[in-house]
């Protein structure tokens, strides 16, 4: 058996900080949720490298919300329930699509500089949006600019504090309820605990599960990994997002090369010159995002070639002009978007599943929520419409800062208290868990690239299966079985 925690501890003998709303992440996600719980408690805000590492800050794209004049949430809620290929949770998406507008307009009460055009708020298409909804910030630095504008205000509020560089081991957990988390300060070299009210897992995703990614380094699955051993129910974890227009170059994280490239006139193109997603959607190059990584596989099996490639001779507005980070980035391994063709191959982007909850961040844990991209609310099925991710980080935020506020007392300071004087975990001995975890780290990625990647089948799951079983086994020697918690592939979907 794995076991409850990974690491042994003793509550009585490390350091121990009291708070009463702990959040786990400095994400969108995150910041929103301590900015709207802060009139209720006081918030500490725990991330395991600076502020500012994040897959929030490197959004390109943008946000979506039904503002337009054209517009309607009904609009967006139709294509975000297309997108998520008919398992989309639909009172979680009527919530995000209703409430996303108010809490977009809070982001620009609160400073943030979306792009206007004559003044008003400028919106862009992207991948599957029948309408122009997307706001975005400098072109392309939207989540920068989006994470600007909330850590001004988190960093400056006396009743939030932010702790870099420390780095959530385990949830403290006692029978269904959670009192907190265990972690590790990078500074110190020590272990702390956070006894808190309630614990906001907002870790983010996962990308470096996989050899290719979008994603920053800090993107590692570690609060949904955390919740699982807490015992908190995990869904829809096989829905894995490609993005399908990752620059192809050496780097990892592969920078990503936003859909709204395509949402303002670039076309993919392959090897001979073709244009190739007429053939595969009728949407074409605006096809939904899993439509168009799979329909970029199916090319370059034709082809043999590594990538295909984006064609943005027919924008409307200079390329430098319009996204002038990509534009950036892109003379810098030799390519002038102006003048050259992309070349682009998919690279993984996004976990739609993760810790479920309900509408209200609530996990199946007592005084546990999540939110986020480490949440599944079940607001994108399948498939993430483009932009929604860091919409739903607001909404969701929003309402678990509300429903922990009203539940504040329900947890009193004599029981954080009385649990931490108490508390010890039996784990892994210091370290061991960790290193093997390192080693592993490469061979893993390997595995879920060839055969959890963008096609699967039963014989690559199977295969994948009983290597990492093979891993877990002979390294640390503990039996899974057949039956274990890491599972047996039993879909979770509750709608
Ligand atoms: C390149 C790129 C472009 C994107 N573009 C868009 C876009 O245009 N529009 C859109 O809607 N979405 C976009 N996305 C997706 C979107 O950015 C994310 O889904 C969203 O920002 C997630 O926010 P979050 O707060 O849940 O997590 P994150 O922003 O990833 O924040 C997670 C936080 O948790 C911290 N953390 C992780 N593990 C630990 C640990 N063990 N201990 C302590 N802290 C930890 C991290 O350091 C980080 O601070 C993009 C993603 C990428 C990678």
């Amino acid at each position: 058996m794995i076991p409850r925690y990974i690491s042994n501890f003793d509550l009585t003998d490390i350091p121990r900080l009291y708070t009463d709303f702990l959040i786990i992440g400095t994400g969108i996600a995150g910041l929103y949720t301590a900015l709207k719980a802060c009139d209720g408690g006081k918030v500490t805000i725990l991330t395991k490298r600076r502020l500012e590492d994040s897959n929030t800050d490197l959004a390109q794209g943008g946000i979506a919300a039904a503002i337009g004049t054209e517009d309607t949430p009904r609009l967006h809620l139709s294509d975000t329930l297309e997108a998520g290929a008919g398992l989309c949770d639909l009172p979680a998406v009527e919530v995000l699509v209703n409430e996303g507008p108010d809490c977009v307009m809070e982001l620009v009460e609160i400073g943030t500089r979306f792009d206007r055009v004559e003044g008003h708020l400028a919106l862009t298409r992207e991948g599957a949006h029948r309408q122009r909804r997307i706001l975005h910030a400098r072109g392309d630095a939207t989540g920068e600019e989006i994470r600007r504008a909330l850590s001004d205000q988190v960093t400056r509020h006396p009743e939030i504090d932010v702790h870099e560089d420390i780095y959530l081991i385990d949830l403290l957990t006692e029978g269904n309820a959670c009192y907190g988390a265990l972690a590790w300060d990078l500074a110190r070299q020590q272990k702390v605990a956070y006894l808190a009210r309630s614990t906001v897992i907002s870790t983010g995703g996962a990308g470096h599960l996989y050899l290719n990614t979008t994603n920053p380094g800090v993107a590692t699955g570690d609060g949904i990994a955390a919740g699982f051993r807490a015992g908190a129910r995990l869904a829809d974890l096989e829905f894995i997002q490609f993005h399908p227009t990752a620059l192809y170059h050496e780097d990892n994280p592969k920078f990503l090369v936003s859909e709204a490239v395509r949402g303002e006139g670039a076309i993919l193109r392959n090897r001979l010159g073709e244009r190739f997603m007429e053939r595969y959607h009728p949407m074409a190059d605006l096809a939904p995002r899993d439509v168009v990584a799979r329909a970029i596989v199916d090319e370059l099996r034709q082809t043999g070639e590594p990538c295909v490639f984006l064609d943005t001779k027919k924008l409307p507005v200079p390329f430098q002009e319009r996204f002038p980070t990509i534009y950036q980035h892109c003379l810098q391994v030799g390519i002038d978007p102006s003048r050259d063709w992309i070349p682009v191959a998919p690279a993984a982007h996004y976990i739609m599943g993760g810790v479920r909850t309900d509408a209200d961040g609530q996990t199946n844990l007592t005084n546990l929520f999540a939110c986020g991209e480490a949440a599944c609310t079940g607001v994108h099925g399948a498939n993430r419409l483009a932009s929604n991710s860091l919409l739903e980080g607001l909404v969701f935020g929003k309402r678990i800062a509300t429903r922990m506020k009203k539940k504040r007392d329900d947890v009193s300071l004599r029981e954080l208290h009385r649990f931490s004087s108490r508390s010890r975990g039996l784990g892994e001995p210091s370290g061991s868990l960790t290193q093997q975890a390192v080693q592993w780290r490469q061979r893993l990625q390997t595995i879920m690239w060839q055969d959890v990647g963008i096609l699967r089948d039963g014989q690559g799951l199977s295969r994948a299966k009983e290597t990492i079983r093979g891993l877990v086994e002979g390294s640390l020697g503990y039996e899974l079985g057949g039956g274990s918690r890491l599972g047996d592939g039993q879909p979770d979907h509750p709608r």
